[in-house]
């Protein structure tokens, strides 16, 4: 997804990069920690294997399988002898515990502060850091990690800054969480005037709905 209607500084580049990671947080929260969706309750997935599935189904739902990972942290991961897309079960209990420490941060409204606590012990013990990768032959890429970081600390710590970006540049309102009852779903907000306020269209026109029954029994009471 690219953003149109909204900059950070007015490079669509930079905007995208941002962009990305933040919608990568929302993945993370929305599949591994969950406990509604759409009206019903869900189980958010308790063992590594079952994560590891959730969550290649729910990248792959957006076209992120394999290449999961930038081409230059792709190129990295291969020339470190590891496949794109090698997370293990144990890396996928880790994400688990780093998407509960992402998701205060969405639908904060005044917990921000508190969000913003758990988002700054999260980029700490993740070893965030800004840091240009690259090599002699292919551009530069600002990335949030140290070039040696394991997939999961990489990921924490790319998705982390660019929650804390949003935030700190007085967006937190764009890192929604759906108003709809029964559900926990969070998302990025890209509209013009940061007006979303559900994760899907199911559930807006549910809410709609009730709300629109609840107005005729009010009438005809
Ligand atoms: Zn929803």
């Amino acid at each position: 997804m690219t953003i149109e209607a909204w900059r950070i500084t007015g490079q669509p580049d930079l905007d995208s990069h941002i962009g990305w990671r933040v919608e990568l947080a929302a993945h993370l929260v929305n599949c591994l920690t969950a406990t509604s969706a759409h009206g019903r309750p869900v189980t958010p997935p308790s063992g590594g294997d079952d994560r590891l599935a959730a969550l290649t189904d729910q990248l792959a739902a957006v076209g992120r399988v394999p290449s999961l990972l930038t081409a230059d942290e792709a190129d990295r991961m291969a020339a470190a002898g590891r496949p794109p897309l090698s997370l293990t079960d144990a890396d996928a209990d880790r994400l688990a515990e780093v998407a509960a420490e992402l998701r205060p941060s969405f639908g904060a409204g005044d917990r921000i502060l508190g969000a913003a606590a758990r988002l700054n012990q999260l980029l700490v013990r993740h070893n965030a850091v800004p840091n240009l990768h690259g090599d002699p032959h292919r551009p530069l890429v600002l990335s949030f990690h140290r070039a040696d970081a394991d997939l999961v600390d990489a990921w924490a710590a790319d998705t982390g800054t660019a929650l804390a970006m949003v935030i700190g540049v007085g967006q937190a309102a764009r890192l929604g969480a759906c108003q709809a009852d029964e559900c926990s779903l969070v998302f990025f907000d890209t509209t013009r005037n940061a007006s979303r306020r559900f994760c899907d269209l199911a559930c807006q026109n549910r809410t709609k709905a009730s709300a629109y029954r609840a107005r005729r029994r009010a009438q005809s009471s």
